[in-house]
């Protein structure tokens, strides 16, 4: 992939969009695929911010079954196995163990009813996920054990195991960009949108600087579609309301081979992963 600066200054495209994480890369790429001319900028490199720093999953929203959002979690595994046929090579099948201690905020039968529910969800389970075996399995205290040995087993009354999918989110975002120049679109990193042009109280255009040779130039754009994650927060005025958050991940010496884990934290209740990455483990 190569940056061509120059093919920005003064040109005019049907859509402009500011921000080269995952949003902005899918909707360069869808956008370009649909035949609009598109120009994509972004002020560091691809997938520099959240969208290299995610925990790689998939997922259809286990959790989000507790809030009855049941129309989302039907969504989000649509898109799971869509992906699964789209992309099998950026995105894979993963497996992971719920363990049930004896003192679990969500106990065997709570879980054992959100689990089919979740595979209900799934509707036909598609080929691909079913290689991985979609539908959730219980085991007891010493199978659960057996499977996954990291665990402590004090309080341990058994587990569940369940399929999801995870993906390297850095590269899923590469190839976009990928495919969205190989459809036309003129993608530059490096390239800050510094200013928005407008003209009769609509956006028109952008003023954007070339981080790598400091140049200046301006774009125009029919439609600018603003996808630059926490900065939309941070740069908007009177967005007081909309408060920032941090996730934190620890890369650990490999201890999942290859099944993930769904935990709770003692100390808050608190949902966290323990998922096996490249020979490590990410939590
Ligand atoms: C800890 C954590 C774990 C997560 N885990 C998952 C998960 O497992 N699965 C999942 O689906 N989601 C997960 N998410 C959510 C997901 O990572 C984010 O929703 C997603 O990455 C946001 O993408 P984005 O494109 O909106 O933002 P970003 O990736 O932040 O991209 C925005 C880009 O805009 C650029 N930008 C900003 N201002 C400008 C400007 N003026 N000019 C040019 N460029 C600009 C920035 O440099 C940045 O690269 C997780 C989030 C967190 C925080």
């Amino acid at each position: 992939m190569k940056r061509n600066f120059s093919l920005l200054p003064d040109r005019k495209f049907d859509l402009l969009v500011c921000g080269g994480g995952i949003y902005g890369a899918w909707t360069a790429y869808d956008a370009a695929l649909r035949g609009l001319s598109v120009a994509i900028v972004e002020q560091g490199d691809w997938a520099g911010a959240t969208s290299s720093a995610s925990s790689k999953l998939i997922h259809g929203g286990l959790r989000y079954l507790e809030t009855y959002d049941f129309k989302l979690v039907r969504k989000a595994i649509q898109e799971r196995q869509r992906l699964l046929e789209l992309a099998p090579h950026r995105v894979w099948p993963l497996r992971f163990g719920v363990p049930v201690y004896r003192d679990s905020r969500i106990g065997t039968l709570q879980l054992k009813a959100g689990l089919m529910l979740y595979d209900f969800l799934a509707g036909r389970p598609g080929e691909i996920m079913s290689d991985a075996g979609i539908a959730h399995r219980h085991f007891d205290r010493a199978a659960f054990s057996e499977r996954f040995p990291a665990l402590a087993r004090d309080g341990l009354k058994g587990g569940f195991t369940y399929g999801d999918a995870q993906t390297d989110d850095a590269r899923l975002v590469l190839e976009l960009i990928a495919g969205a120049m190989s459809a036309g679109a003129v993608c530059v990193n490096y390239c800050r949108l510094t200013g928005l042009v407008e003209a009769g109280g609509l956006v028109c255009g952008a003023t954007v600087r070339d981080q790598i040779d400091d140049k200046s130039a301006q774009i125009f754009s029919r439609q600018t579609v603003y996808t630059a994650g926490q900065w939309t927060s941070a740069s908007q005025p009177g967005r007081e309301w909309c408060r920032l958050s941090k996730g934190v991940h620890l890369v650990m010496p490999g201890t999942m081979t290859d099944e993930a884990l769904l935990l709770t934290a003692k100390s808050d209740g608190r949902v966290f992963f323990m998922i096996p990455w490249y020979g490590m483990t990410l939590l």
